[in-house]
């Protein structure tokens, strides 16, 4: 959890002096309390910092501006514990950059009917004072996130944690370097779009990197650092005994597929990148009769599949949109069980009420999906620049629901695109060996896959088992972008008239485009 450790989210609470120095007093004892105990609830990734109360417009602007120059803070909690005149707000939300949750809560549970007195009413008023608050915030059109409930409600506390994680992830991508090795592939629309509209809208930065500087790094790894990260692969996953002979095909594939892994690592680290894309199409200069010759003899995708498990962002044939948004997926569902990847829809398998769509690629899932020890093996692979031998990682994923999510650039804004999937069990592929997973799009596999295809959405997708739709409301509230989702109640009337509205709110609303 060490990237959640890097930043914390600030608790403000907002009061007046109206009602005197023991009512302030009290307030601050309650929140200091209050923040306690979420911070020992166990249930929230991110360390809530209680920042004290608010009781003016200077003090809420002076709180705002922190915020928004300390990069640890990666988001503020709002409480009104006393009635807060908003009007004492608009200064601060109007600087304010950082992503907003209004908590309504209040320190007590229950009414303490029979001795309840002026006093307590004076200091208790938060379901007046959070309404003031939220006027205020629409009124200014502010993106936040509203969670109502008692501050010790594990309910409550796990919206926030959902919150948390999305906010922790949005100040991850705010420095995000994408490099990519190569440009887009084969003319492919869906996969290429605004690179500047998605730093100044998304945060994150894409960079070209010639393959030649990944060469560089491909010449420099040392036959000792490949041999102990090929020993590693056997220790990790399952394979066939032959192919620890060392004078064998199938090592010397392995070992080169080491290699590239070992030069990519150390260019991502090298440069701070955090995600990359790849085009099998250049991969360096290759000449086997040149004994001079600097290239990848074939396509990097178990380096692909094991960067992606560690967190790096991914995105084939130079999907710069989805290499960035897997990172965010992999960030928020750090900690949790169950996995994620990026994936592609391969082909179709109509089956009735079970139809459903073959998730995989030709090489590059992430084994954090897995439902079993994933299989080391080396296989011929006919497509791209270098046609060769080739190691990969070879699993089927846990049965189970999940949700899959893209980005696409509608130009003139981007929209992401949820889709609840149930993954159900898969079969190998004996002749075809690759990852893969299979599933039913919501809310079947015709209602599903024609929303999505009318919404624009892309052929790759980020997928994960942990993430609900809450994620990705809270994302798309921070980003300030539309989302639209496909799930158990779509159906193709609605959702076509739902793309309609949202063409005409974003033309409306010039400053969401
Ligand atoms: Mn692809």
């Amino acid at each position: 959890m060490e990237n959640f450790s890097n930043y914390e989210i600030w608790w403000v609470t907002g009061a007046q002096l109206l009602y005197g120095g023991d009512a302030v007093v009290a307030v601050d004892a309650h929140s200091k309390e209050m923040v306690e105990g979420l911070n020992n609830s166990g249930r929230l990734p991110v360390k809530v910092v209680y920042k004290g109360t608010a009781n003016s417009s200077k003090e809420v602007a002076d709180i705002m501006k922190a915020a928004n120059n300390d990069p640890r803070c990666a988001g503020i909690i709002t409480w009104m514990h006393t009635f807060s005149p908003a009007k004492m707000w608009i200064h601060g939300l109007q600087q304010l950059n950082k992503p907003l949750l209004h908590f309504h809560t209040q320190y007590n549970a229950e009414i303490p009917w029979d001795t309840m007195d002026m006093d307590f009413m004076n200091l208790n008023q938060s379901a007046h004072g959070d309404r003031e608050f939220g006027h205020i915030c629409t009124r200014m059109r502010i993106r936040r996130k509203v969670v109502v409930g008692h501050w010790t409600d594990p309910k409550v506390l796990d919206k926030i944690a959902v919150w948390e994680r999305v906010a922790a992830a949005w100040a991850d991508s705010q420095d995000m370097l994408i490099l990519r090795f190569g440009d887009q592939m084969n003319n492919v629309a869906v996969t290429d779009g605004d690179k500047v509209e998605a730093e100044q809208r998304l945060g994150y930065h894409v960079d070209y990197c010639p393959v030649s500087k990944l060469m560089d790094y491909w010449k420099k790894v040392s036959d000792a650092d490949t041999d102990a990260l090929v020993a590693e692969y056997f220790k990790l996953y399952a394979h066939d005994a032959a192919l620890e002979d060392k004078a064998s095909e199938g090592y010397k594939s392995i070992h080169s597929a080491a290699r590239a892994e070992l030069a990519l690592r150390a260019i991502l680290k090298d440069t701070g990148a955090k995600g990359f894309t790849t085009n099998f199409d250049d991969l360096g200069d290759w000449d086997i009769n040149d004994p001079h010759f600097v290239g990848f003899d074939q396509i990097p995708g178990l380096a692909s599949q094991r960067l992606m498990a560690e967190g790096y962002g991914f995105g084939a044939e130079g999907d710069w949109k989805s290499a960035a948004l897997y990172r965010t997926v992999w960030f928020m569902s750090q900690g949790l069980p169950k996995g994620c990847s990026f994936l592609e829809d391969y082909t179709l398998n109509f089956d009735g009420a079970n139809s459903s769509i073959l998730q995989a690629h030709m090489l590059e899932v992430c084994p954090l999906i897995a439902e079993e020890r994933p299989r080391l093996e080396v296989h011929f692979l006919g497509i791209g620049i270098r046609k060769a031998q080739t190691a990969r990682l070879v699993f089927t994923s846990k049965p189970d629901a999940g949700v899959t999510a893209t980005v696409v650039d509608l130009g003139n804004r981007f929209r992401l695109i949820v889709n609840d999937v149930e993954c159900i069990k898969s079969k190998p592929l004996p002749k075809l060996p690759v990852a893969s997973a299979l599933w039913i799009p919501m809310p079947n596999f015709e209602v599903g896959a024609a929303a999505w295809i009318l919404a624009g959405g892309t052929h790759h997708s980020c997928f994960s088992y942990d993430l609900t739709p809450e994620y990705w409301e809270d994302y798309a509230e921070i980003a300030g972008i539309e989302m639209v989702r496909i799930d158990k109640d779509t159906t193709i009337p609605a959702f076509k008239n739902e793309l309609r509205w949202n063409e005409v709110y974003y033309m409306l609303n010039k400053s969401l485009c």
